[in-house]
C-alpha cells in the first residue's frame, strides 16, 4: 500500500508535490492563468486553484510545471497529462491524468492506462 505520495516534473525532475498537495500552474481555455493544487492522492480529484477559477465541464486545460514551465501534456496521449509518482527513490510510475474538465480519470502506469485506454486513442 502507497502511504505517501510525491510527484515530480519528467522534464526537469523538480518535485511538484509538498504539503500535502500537487502544484501545478494552469492555462484556461480562456487564456486565464491559475495555480492549482491537487490532492496528492490518485483518484481523489479534490483541487483549490488560485484565484478562484469557475472551470467549465469538458474544459481542456494545460497544465505546466512551475519550475521548467514546460507543458506536461503527454507526447503520446495528448488529452492528458503525465507525472511522476515517485515511491522510492527506484519505483518510479508514470501517472496519467485527464486534462479535461469533469473527466476523472488517472491511470498509475503505463500498462494499465495503456490496457484501458492506449488502444482505443492510439488507433
Ligand atoms: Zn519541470
Amino acid at each position: 500500500m502507497i502511504s505517501q505520495y510525491d510527484y515530480y516534473c519528467p522534464k526537469c525532475d523538480q518535485q511538484l508535490s509538498e504539503n500535502n498537495q500537487v502544484l501545478f500552474n494552469v492555462q484556461r481555455s480562456n487564456r486565464e492563468v491559475v495555480k492549482l493544487y491537487l490532492d496528492p492522492k490518485p483518484r481523489s480529484y479534490k483541487y483549490k486553484c488560485k484565484p478562484w477559477a469557475d472551470f467549465q465541464e469538458n474544459e481542456v486545460v494545460n497544465f505546466t510545471c512551475p519550475h521548467c514551465k514546460e507543458n506536461l501534456e503527454s507526447e503520446k496521449y495528448s488529452n492528458f497529462i503525465k507525472i511522476t509518482m515517485k515511491v522510492t527513490d527506484k519505483v518510479l510510475f508514470d501517472v496519467f491524468f485527464s486534462r479535461v474538465y469533469g473527466d476523472h480519470r488517472t491511470y498509475v502506469g503505463i500498462e494499465d492506462f495503456e490496457e484501458e485506454y492506449g488502444n482505443k486513442i492510439a488507433s
